[in-house]
């Protein structure tokens, strides 16, 4: 019979360990530790803590810091996790020199950073400088919705939120009603109506003190849009995959090595947020010695829906060599041709097929005189509204009198839902100045620009895969623009500091 050497879980062993030696020069987690020793500057914090005299001794930031970032960096963003890593896994045993930090320290930590994350940031971009990861001639701009830390379920209007409350009233009522009738019930059931009733009142309670004295939230045209209960910062945004409730992330990038020059988290479109990202990216050069004029004649790609005509009069105002195609690019670009989903004009999107051409603005001629367009009908289309701004133009806007277009035999084609009452048309007002939209049609169309832009893909795309799939960051897990601001500009940092191990050499 075969022998085999006892099998004895019953005994102590003793291992010796140096902390030191787990931390591998080459590896993210040393690259960490030494940035975080050696170029950030941690007294940001001194003004945290006020325990000279008396109190527990603290956590040292420098901890805090490591094991969140290197948390960070392996998709761990719970704080439960994390305080679980530092007393189970002996790289963070090691980066928190045994000194395991609790969930809520990490926690409150992360939450309260909004005023040394700009600094951080700026630390961990200077080393990128000094190791020559910039290359400072081409930047893309891109971004990413992520779902905030809240449910849709809480979202509506005051009047919806209101219903939902008063909804939940005559619900827990019912289970009140039920619960009356306990004694005839076993106990498990007793004790599960209990906890529903429970739940119930948190949300009615959550419900009303929300609903206290609050005003509506308005969009950009002033017409209430949906709040939300839980975190009334976050909105809904359309994305590939439905919507969700959450934020826009964005990242600006470097061409060389996609260092992330200005990362941050927006509750707005991508069309409304290229200033607020140049400024925060020249905010963050400034801080490591770079003039104002730093993107000057530099090229900046984006994708179209970056494109407006605020963005291109910002990058016109800096000097700024921009790429932003509008969103009929890929049918103007003869190399899409063949593909179906450019066929109908709509990048990325299907349009249901008509049966006729609908009417445009080329069949209504326009009557100088009078000043006003006639419809292939033969009626009068009068201005309605003079200088109406959208995102890519200035428009007056004309309309066809109801009674015209109630009896009018074109009217399937012409309006452009059965409902709608009369057709309105919308023209482009001449402007004295260039046409900034037209000027970008042309530098994207052009050779060189279809090069320049192509280049974009390869630059801020792999960014956005890193934080999102390899890091794991799929949701928010804080509360409140400030806070998940603070997350998206760890992880971006993290990114950062990935890209020191990769290709830089600590000295
Ligand atoms: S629907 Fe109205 S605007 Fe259009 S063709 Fe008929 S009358 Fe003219």
């Amino acid at each position: 019979m075969a022998k085999f050497k006892p099998l004895n879980e019953n005994q102590l062993v003793m291992l010796p360990i140096s902390l030191q030696n787990q931390i591998v020069p080459g590896t993210l987690e040393h690259t960490i530790s030494r940035v975080v020793d050696e170029h950030i500057d941690l007294s940001v914090f001194d003004a945290r803590y006020n325990n000279d005299e008396t109190g527990a001794t603290a956590i040292h930031p420098k901890i805090l810091l490591k094991v969140i970032l290197l948390a960070y960096a392996r998709g761990m963003i719970s704080s439960r996790q994390i305080e679980r890593a530092c007393r189970e896994n002996i790289l963070f045993i090691a980066l928190s020199y045994g000194y395991p930090p609790d969930h809520s320290t990490i926690a409150a930590f992360i939450s309260s950073m909004q005023d040394e994350v700009q600094s951080l940031f700026s630390n961990v971009l200077l080393v990128c400088e000094e190791l020559g990861l910039l290359d400072g001639t081409h930047f893309s701009l891109d971004g990413v919705k992520l779902s905030a830390n809240v449910s849709k379920e809480w979202s509506g209007s005051l009047d919806e939120l209101k219903h939902k409350r008063d909804k939940l009233k005559e619900k827990i009522e019912h289970v009140m009603a039920e619960h009356a009738q306990a004694d005839k019930q076993p106990e498990v059931e007793v004790e599960r109506q209990q906890k529903q009733e429970k739940r119930l009142q948190r949300q009615v309670e959550r419900l009303t003190e929300f609903l206290k004295d609050r005003e509506p939230k308005l969009g950009s045209d002033n017409k209430e849009i949906q709040s939300n209960a839980v975190d009334n910062e976050s909105v809904k945004m359309p994305t590939s995959y439905g919507v969700i409730q959450g934020y826009n992330a964005q990242a600006l990038v470097d061409s060389k090595h996609q260092v992330i020059l200005a990362a941050e988290a927006f509750a707005s479109q991508d069309h409304e947020n290229l200033e607020p990202m140049l400024d925060g990216a020249k905010k963050n050069l400034k801080a490591i010695g770079k003039g104002e004029s730093y993107f000057e004649a530099k090229e900046l790609t984006a994708d179209s829906n970056y494109h407006s005509l605020n963005s291109l009069t910002v990058c016109q105002d800096e000097k700024i060599d921009a790429y932003i195609p509008d969103i009929q690019f890929r049918k103007r670009d003869a190399r899409f041709a063949e593909q179906e989903r450019f066929k109908d004009g709509v990048h990325g999107r299907q349009r249901p097929e008509t049966k006729t051409t609908p009417f445009t603005l080329v069949d209504f001629s326009f009557d100088a005189d009078k000043q006003v367009y006639i419809c292939p009908q033969g009626k009068e289309l009068t201005c309605h509204a003079h200088n109406q701004v959208n995102r890519h133009r200035t428009y007056d806007v004309y309309h066809a009198r109801v009674q015209d277009c109630a009896a009018c035999p074109l009217r399937a084609r012409c309006l452009s839902k059965p409902s709608t009452s009369r057709r309105y048309l919308s023209v482009q007002v001449d402007s004295q100045s260039p046409n900034l939209i037209d000027e970008m049609k042309a530098k994207i169309d052009s050779e060189d620009g279809k090069r320049i832009y192509a280049r974009r893909l390869g630059i801020v795309k792999p960014v956005f895969a890193n934080i999102c799939v390899h890091k794991r960051m799929h949701r928010f897990t804080l509360r409140s623009k400030t806070k998940v601001d603070v997350q998206w500009r760890l992880f971006a940092l993290v990114h950062n500091i990935g890209k020191i191990q990769a290709f830089g050499t600590l000295q």
